[in-house]
């Protein structure tokens, strides 16, 4: 048996405005909120998951969005689904898998002080440099501040990224960290997230495996990569921008 563990938004589809302008051949992949398509599968990620579908490879979505999101995503996912950044875990009847929703209560309860004192934290400047600030819940329960741009300025991303880290970093809350993409700068729990999920569907359920496959663009997936046998990662995302830019000695 293999199974591919992959992020969605960027890896699978993405945007139309994240395409060359006319590319033909796309394949509508999500719903936006008014219920018109919103992402889209490229020619080469169609061939992907039909290849997978094919071949009788076990698909598990691994994303940050959550089960609203999720819904409005039109591929067919029929196994496990990892939500909410690993928060949540859907069996593959769709119910919410009570064993891992427990663990994740354990850790987030303790968390809310902390959570709730760097949102408090960051509003005042994320307000004065034209953010958004949002709080996301999972099962009930706050566990990501997120801040968007609304036009995704990457300059005024930063420094919110950087009042965050800052504010971490000097009252020593070592279970909360700062994830960042092109389009949000997020304040969510170290732990319990899409690499603790991918491990514990592996031990859980698919011990069995001879191969996991983790399939992701950013750096916020490199954890969970790192749980599977093999990566793979899209040309322009985070992953390989980072490393392009990099310029690692070769050792
Ligand atoms: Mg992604």
């Amino acid at each position: 048996m293999i199974v591919a563990f992959t992020d969605l938004d960027d890896t699978l589809f993405q945007t139309l405005r994240k395409l060359p302008p006319g590319m033909q051949g796309l394949t509508p992949a999500t719903l936006g909120r008014n219920g018109q398509p919103h992402s889209f599968c490229t020619p080469a990620q169609a061939a992907l998951l039909a290849h997978f579908e094919a071949s009788g490879i076990t698909v598990i979505p691994v994303t940050g969005r959550d089960p609203a999101a999720m819904a409005r995503v039109t591929l067919p996912f029929t196994s496990w689904r990892v939500l909410d950044h690993g928060l949540t875990i859907l069996r593959p009847d769709g119910q919410v898998d009570a064993e891992w929703r427990d663990r994740v209560l354990e850790t987030l309860h303790p968390l809310q002080d902390a959570l709730e004192e760097c949102t408090v934290a960051v509003s005042e400047r994320a307000a004065a440099l034209g953010c958004r600030l949002s709080r996301h819940t999972a099962h009930d329960t706050p566990f990501m501040t997120v801040l968007k741009h609304p036009d995704a300025d990457a300059g005024r991303l930063e420094q919110v990224q950087l009042v965050l880290e800052a504010h971490l970093a000097t009252r020593g809350y070592a279970d909360l960290h700062v994830i960042a993409n092109a389009n949000n700068v997020s304040v969510l729990p170290r732990h319990l997230g899409k690499a603790e999920a991918v491990r514990h569907l592996r031990e859980q359920h698919f011990p069995q495996a001879a191969l996991t496959l983790a399939l992701g663009d950013s750096l916020s997936d490199l954890a969970f990569m790192n749980a599977c046998d093999l990566a793979l990662t899209p040309p322009g995302g985070q992953l390989l921008r980072t490393l392009t830019a990099a310029k690692l000695p070769q050792r």
